[in-house]
C-alpha cells in the first residue's frame, strides 16, 4: 500500500515536462531546427573552461580516496572558507567558514530552510506570484504551508499593503527571489529596506523572528541598468539559498549553500538545524568532487552575455508587435501577458507555430505566459516572425 500523499503528488504531472515531450514528438516529425523549445531554463552556455580543467586535474593528481569520500556534513571546510572569502570581497560581509552549509543546489538549501523554521502544519512561509513551482512541495515535504500574495502585474513588485495584511503569528518567513523565475523582475534597494522595515516591526509586533528566505540562483544573470542588493546588508535574520547551476552552468553536478550572517537570532542553532534537516531530506552531504572543484572556481561565472543579448532581441521584439510584457532585470525568462484570458489556450495555439511556451497558471499567476530564453540567439531571430504570425491572430 503506497502512501496516498505521494500518489496524490505523482498525479500533479508537470505542465513544463508534458511541453517538452511534446516538443520531442514534434522534432521527430518537423525537424528539432524547426520546434522553437523556450519551456525549460537549463543554461546554454557551458561552464567555465577552469571548472573542467580541476576537475581533470584533481581526479588525475589527489588522493582517490578522498576525491570521492564522504565530506564532513555542512560541506568540505575549505569550500565554505572560499565561498565565505568571495562573497566578504563582494558584499563587505564578515562570513568565516562558519556561516556556509554547502547543499544540493537552491532546492535542497530551500527544502532544508522549510524544514528548519516550519513546526506545525499551520506554519507558513509567504511568497508572492509569480513563484517557482516547487516551493509548494518544498512547503508540503515541511509539513507547513505556502500562502501566496497575488502578483502586482503592472510591475510584478512586492505589493506591502498585501503583504502588511499577510504576515500574522504563523508566519516563519518570507520567501523571495530576486531575479525573479518567471517574470525576471529585479528587486531594488529601496524594496529590500521596505520589506527589512516592514517584518522587523512585525517580529517585534508577533514577537518571534520571521527569516527572508532569499533564493538566488539568478544573482549573477542581471543586466545593465539593474543591481540585486544584498538582502543580508539590510536585514540579520536572512538566509540566502544560491545555487551554481545557473551562475557556473553546472546544473547537473547539484551544489549550492545556505549562506546566514552570525547576527541571526538563532544563529548557534541553524547549523546543527541544517545538518538535521538534511537527514530528513536522506541526504548525507553534497558530491565531493564538484564541491572541490567549484572552490576553486568561486570568483568566477560562466560567459552570461548571451542573455543580456537574448534579452534585449525578444523583450524589444515582442514588445514591437504589441505583446505586453514588464521589461526582465535579469534571470533568462519573459513573462508577457497572453492576448486571451485564458494562457493555457494562448499555449495551445502558439504550439500550432512550434512555439513552445508555458502558461503562468503553474507559477500562480494565470493570465501570463513564461517564455524561457536560454537558447542560442539566432533561435529566438528565427522564432520572432512566428510570434508575430501569433498575436496577428489576435488583431
Ligand atoms: N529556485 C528557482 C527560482 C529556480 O528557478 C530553480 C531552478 O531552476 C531553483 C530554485 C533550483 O535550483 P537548483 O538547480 O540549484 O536546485
Amino acid at each position: 500500500m503506497l502512501s496516498k500523499e505521494i500518489v496524490e503528488l505523482s498525479k500533479q504531472h508537470s505542465v513544463i515536462r508534458d511541453i517538452f515531450e511534446f516538443g520531442m514528438k514534434r522534432a521527430k516529425i518537423v525537424g528539432v531546427e524547426n520546434v522553437f523549445d523556450f519551456s525549460i531554463g537549463n543554461p546554454s552556455v557551458p561552464a567555465p573552461a577552469k571548472v573542467d580543467e580541476e576537475a581533470i586535474r584533481m581526479l588525475q593528481e589527489e588522493d582517490p580516496v578522498a576525491i570521492h569520500g564522504y565530506t564532513s556534513n555542512a560541506g568540505v571546510l575549505e569550500v565554505r572558507d572560499a565561498i565565505a572569502q568571495s562573497l566578504n570581497r563582494r558584499f563587505q560581509t564578515h562570513y568565516t567558514s562558519a556561516n556556509i552549509f554547502m547543499t544540493i543546489g537552491a532546492a535542497a538549501a530551500l527544502g532544508i530552510c522549510f524544514r528548519t523554521l516550519i513546526d506545525n502544519p499551520e506554519d507558513e512561509v509567504i511568497t508572492f506570484a509569480p513563484y517557482f513551482p516547487e516551493y509548494q512541495v518544498y512547503a508540503q515535504g515541511a509539513g507547513g504551508k505556502l500562502t501566496v500574495i497575488p502578483a502586482e502585474t503592472s510591475s510584478f513588485q512586492i505589493d506591502f499593503n498585501k503583504l502588511e495584511a499577510a504576515v500574522n503569528e504563523h508566519t516563519k518567513a518570507v520567501l523571495i527571489n530576486s531575479p525573479n523565475n518567471p517574470s525576471g523582475v529585479v528587486y531594488s534597494k529601496e524594496t529590500i529596506q521596505k520589506l527589512a522595515d516592514l517584518l522587523e516591526r512585525k517580529q517585534k509586533e508577533i514577537g518571534h523572528s520571521i527569516y527572508i528566505i532569499t533564493d538566488e540562483p539568478y544573482r549573477e544573470i542581471v543586466y545593465r541598468g539593474f543591481e540585486v542588493p544584498y538582502v543580508p546588508k539590510y536585514y540579520k535574520n536572512t538566509l540566502v539559498t544560491y545555487s551554481f547551476s545557473k551562475s557556473l552552468s553546472l546544473p547537473g553536478e547539484r551544489v549550492g549553500y545556505i549562506a546566514v550572517q552570525s547576527e541571526a537570532e538563532d544563529f548557534e542553532d541553524l547549523l546543527p538545524c541544517f545538518i538535521a534537516s538534511a537527514r530528513l531530506l536522506s541526504y548525507v552531504s553534497v558530491p565531493a568532487l564538484y564541491q572541490k572543484v567549484i572552490g576553486k572556481c568561486v570568483d568566477m561565472t560562466a560567459d552570461l552575455s548571451i542573455y543580456q543579448k537574448n534579452k534585449d532581441i525578444f523583450y524589444q521584439g515582442l514588445v514591437d508587435m504589441g505583446y505586453e510584457c514588464v521589461e526582465p532585470g535579469g534571470a533568462f525568462y519573459l513573462f508577457p501577458k497572453a492576448p486571451e484570458a485564458d494562457a493555457g489556450a494562448f499555449c495551445e495555439r502558439a504550439k500550432k507555430y512550434d512555439l513552445l511556451i508555458v502558461p503562468g497558471d503553474s507559477f500562480g499567476c494565470p493570465g501570463y505566459v513564461r517564455v524561457s530564453y536560454c537558447v542560442p540567439t539566432q533561435r529566438i531571430e528565427k522564432a520572432l516572425p512566428l510570434f508575430k504570425q501569433l498575436i496577428e491572430e489576435y488583431k
